[in-house]
């Protein structure tokens, strides 16, 4: 049996894991553990030909992980014969103290709940998920892996805001960014790809949450997502950039609570407030075949979508002051095939063309869409968070 990482992803009432080889990448196991706290869960665990789903109470995150480490002696692979290395887990928030993977011990606990405060969502169940790690692996190490870190080392004219600097630091408010892993992963590949040294990268995470992030070498100089995965492009429910002062007029004027406006921003807005559904592909399907004035914001709401996209390539090219590849990947960005014709449509009048054969396709693996003569290339390279925490994970074990 080869070296595995056991990756953990926990949310607050669910729990993503796969058991991990990370030198192949292949993967030995995975499940989702869902409706955690609520009055019946289900957990859903695939190893090789079986599939197992159970719907039965789930009252914690403790219990969820043994009944999933029950499924793993149950229906494979015995944990005892995995060669489990370690348990990675992915931290939403690492705030300025993160800038790699750490291995866990009572002061990276104390720092990640220290941070709660700026992802009050997640990390305080990732925190569970250590916890409960530790006690049923108690002999395997733990690396806390964090979706900040690609980006704490942002220079400061693209992580500041500019706020009151006393308030600023009081209140630890700046750019974090977000989806860090996957923005490290996809431009590593890229650069492994095409072997330049200082390439200058745009690298569209294009998922149910969305993220663009520019790129010189391995370096992240700027990214879409702020001080918390709101900023930035138009995602599934979130709205991206938007006037704060709307936050403003909306509790003046409209009467709204601090959290019915947290929850207008984050949970009804995006393609879900414009068109009625956050999944990208019952967009396109409204888009093609819903009645006259559901088609109509069908298409606005992709427009507004495809222009923010459009708004921070132009952007980024200027703040690096060039462009060498776009590179598209995740749900959306892996598998919409006209969304990457219609930003790259675009792009045209500055010199970017796109094949629209290789375009053509989901790629599983990395492929260029751009075709001879184009002033940068465009590419479409798969994410694999899972992965990426595995691989960061064994570099402190
Ligand atoms: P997350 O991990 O953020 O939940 P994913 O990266 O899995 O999200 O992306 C989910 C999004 O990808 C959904 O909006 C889904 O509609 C979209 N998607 C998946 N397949 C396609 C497709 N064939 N065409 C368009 N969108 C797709």
């Amino acid at each position: 049996m080869p070296q595995t990482v056991l990756v953990i992803n926990s949310g607050s009432s669910s729990l993503k894991y796969q058991l991990i080889d990370p030198d192949s990448g292949h993967s030995l196991a995975q499940g989702l553990v869902e409706r955690i706290g609520e009055d019946i869960g289900h957990i859903h665990h695939r190893y090789s030909v079986h599939d197992v789903d159970i719907n039965e109470p789930l009252p914690d995150h403790a219990t969820a992980m043994k009944l999933v480490l029950d499924l793993f002696e149950e229906v494979g692979p015995p944990l005892a014969e995995a060669n489990i290395v370690a348990v990675g887990h992915r931290i939403v928030q690492g705030g300025r103290y993160f800038n790699g993977p750490a291995l866990v011990d009572d002061r990276v606990e104390r720092l990640i709940d220290e941070l709660s405060s700026l992802a009050p969502l997640h990390n305080p169940s990732a925190l569970v998920g250590i916890k409960v790690a530790q006690d049923l692996l108690p002999e395997i190490p733990q690396v806390a892996v964090f979706d900040t870190a690609f980006f704490q080392d942002l220079p400061a004219e693209s992580a500041l805001y500019a706020l009151d600097r006393d308030v600023a630091e009081r209140y630890s408010i700046r750019r974090y960014g977000a989806h860090g892993t996957s923005h490290r992963y996809v431009s590593h590949r890229v650069s492994e790809i095409l072997g330049g040294r200082d390439l200058k990268q745009i690298v569209l995470h294009l998922g149910n949450g969305a993220s663009a992030s520019a790129i010189i070498g391995d370096r992240a100089v700027d990214t879409s997502m702020g001080m918390t995965p709101l900023e930035g492009l138009v995602m599934g429910t979130r709205t991206g950039d938007i006037d704060p002062a709307v936050v403003l007029y909306l509790q003046r004027v409209a009467g709204m609570s601090v959290d019915e406006v947290d929850e207008l921003l984050n949970r009804r807005s995006g393609m879900k407030g414009l068109t009625g559904d956050n999944d990208m592909r019952q967009v396109r399907d409204i888009a093609r075949s819903g009645d006259h004035s559901a088609r109509k914001r069908a298409r606005e709401a992709l427009d507004v979508y495809v222009n923010r996209i459009v708004k921070y390539i132009g952007a980024y090219t200027a703040e690096m002051g060039g462009l060498d590849v776009i590179t598209f990947t995740a749900g959306i960005g892996e598998n919409d095939i006209d969304l990457r014709r219609e930003v790259c449509a675009r792009l045209e009048p500055l010199g970017i063309l796109i094949d629209e054969e290789a375009n053509n396709q989901r790629p599983r693996h990395a492929v260029t869409i751009s075709r001879k003569g184009s002033v940068a290339r465009v590419m479409v390279v798969p994410t694999n968070e899972e992965l990426a925490i595995a691989t960061q994970a064994m570099t402190v074990v």
